[in-house]
């Protein structure tokens, strides 16, 4: 496995792969890897010949009070993973923006509102960093979490408007054993916030199954010690969740039965 800082070294190696025939599949994320990137990689692996993984935690995402600087940074561990899970190359730059930098990549629609409501600037971060990336790895496909559904949304609206040309590869939400969906950001939880934390996924199965879920979600999550309530919302056929244990944002999803998907409450 390769490990490359430079936009130089990573292009030289991906067009060597490219003139051999090799398609390329390229897994983005932030680092601190768990089996929810760990199956993006598994994706990218039976799609493509090649499986780049980018690992920077990109400031342009996180607000000003948001934990950009305790945002976990665990490489060594992150490196094994890697190499247990064959990727070939990862790219870990440094920094991605130039000093003076001005340009960004701005989605107007699918960005407003739900996570794009109480982190105004996320999504300019998201679509930037992604369009840099894209544009520097040059992948076939890029892989993307649904845990994430409104990045995947404005993703694949960046990706259609700009006309990259790359296949956008949406993969299902991986969860723990008890059914909190994985994410780098659990580690802040304390035993007693993930216990809290667990009415979350356990009620978002229960509403999928309800006429009226939404509404149903929404009143039963606010009843809940300890869970504040950000946004319950209907999305691609999905009921999306986030919500507040202590002080840490939680996201989650699940795919709604067709009928449901198509009413608002
Ligand atoms: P992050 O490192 O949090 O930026 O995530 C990198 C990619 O992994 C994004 O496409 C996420 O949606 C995806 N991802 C994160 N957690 C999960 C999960 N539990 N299941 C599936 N994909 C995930």
């Amino acid at each position: 496995m390769k490990v490359v800082a430079t936009e130089k070294a990573l292009r030289a190696q991906v067009q060597r792969w490219k003139s051999n025939g090799e398609t390329v599949g390229f897994v983005p994320t932030m680092g601190a890897l768990h089996q929810g990137h760990l199956r993006l990689v598994e994706e990218a692996r039976k799609r493509c010949d090649r499986v780049v993984v980018s690992i920077y935690v990109n400031p342009t995402q996180f607000g000003p009070e948001e934990d950009y600087l305790r945002y976990p940074r665990p490489w060594s561990k992150d490196r094994v993973l890697c190499q247990k899970n064959q990727v070939d190359l990862v790219y870990r730059p440094q920094n991605l923006y130039l000093s003076g930098a001005s340009t960004w990549v701005f989605e107007e629609e699918l960005s407003k509102g739900r996570c794009g409501g109480g982190r105004p600037t996320h999504f300019r971060g998201v679509a930037t960093v992604v369009t840099k990336l894209l544009n520097q790895v040059q992948p076939d496909r890029a892989f993307f979490g649904w845990k994430d559904a409104q990045q995947v949304e404005v993703i694949q609206r960046v990706v259609r408007d700009l006309n990259i040309p790359v296949q956008i590869e949406p993969v299902e939400i991986v969860r723990d054993r008890d059914g909190l969906a994985l994410s780098s950001r659990n580690v802040y939880l304390s035993g007693q916030e993930r216990d809290r934390a667990l009415a979350i996924p356990l009620l978002l199965q229960v509403a999928v199954g309800k006429v009226n879920s939404k509404a149903w979600l929404i009143k039963t999550l606010s009843k809940i010690q300890g869970i504040k309530l950000d946004y319950v919302e209907k999305s691609q056929g999905r009921l999306c969740v986030a919500a507040w244990v202590g002080k840490t944002r939680l996201l989650d999803n699940r795919v709604l039965p067709l009928k449901r998907s198509m009413s608002s409450r």
